[in-house]
């Protein structure tokens, strides 16, 4: 299945919990990596601190949408991941923002991602990687965001060999 992986830090250094984030992704069992984004600064939304780091991955993998998520939760964790309060400054955040087509409303995963509609992050990258996941008047909408591109994907993801 498509998944498609959303990436945010903002403390310590971010840009290398973000390559080694999509390392981790790209090595977890029966899960290809496929394309990413550009990377992109972006000021925090509902939220204080430093600046993010944010990317968009396409990953395919057979693990289902929960085991996915319990996989990134790991990821996270090993990155240092703590939740003092809601919103707060992380040193990696890891969403699934598009699992296929599927719909799903759980207490621990809903599908899509229930905030990405509103948030220039999200839905620029994503529409990098893929451009029909995401309409001309979505990316109008949140057009007034602050958000950068600083570095190209070649430039900034750097994976080992692929598995086949
Ligand atoms: P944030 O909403 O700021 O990303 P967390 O990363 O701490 O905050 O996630 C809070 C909760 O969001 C997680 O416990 C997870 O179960 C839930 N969640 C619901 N849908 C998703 C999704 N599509 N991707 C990732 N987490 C999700
Ligand atoms: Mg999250």
């Amino acid at each position: 299945m498509n998944a498609f992986i959303g990436l945010g830090a903002n403390l310590g250094n971010a840009r290398a919990a973000l390559v080694s984030a999509v390392r981790a992704l790209s090595g977890l069992p029966d899960t290809r990596f496929v394309k990413g984004s550009s990377l992109y600064a972006s000021a925090p939304v509902d939220a204080s601190g430093p600046d993010y780091l944010n990317a968009v991955v396409q990953l395919d993998t057979a693990l289902e949408p929960l085991a996915l998520l319990h996989a990134m939760q790991a990821i996270e964790n090993a990155a240092g991941r703590e939740r003092p309060y809601p919103n707060a400054p992380r040193t990696l955040d890891l969403d699934i923002l598009l699992y296929g087509t599927l719909e799903l409303s759980g207490t621990n995963l809903t599908l899509p991602h229930p905030r990405m509609w509103q948030r220039a992050f999200v839905l620029l990258p994503l529409s990098e990687v893929a451009p029909e996941r995401v309409r001309p008047e979505q990316l109008t909408a949140v057009a007034r965001q602050r958000i950068e591109r600083v570095a190209q994907a070649a430039e900034w993801i750097a994976l080992p060999e692929q598995k086949q």
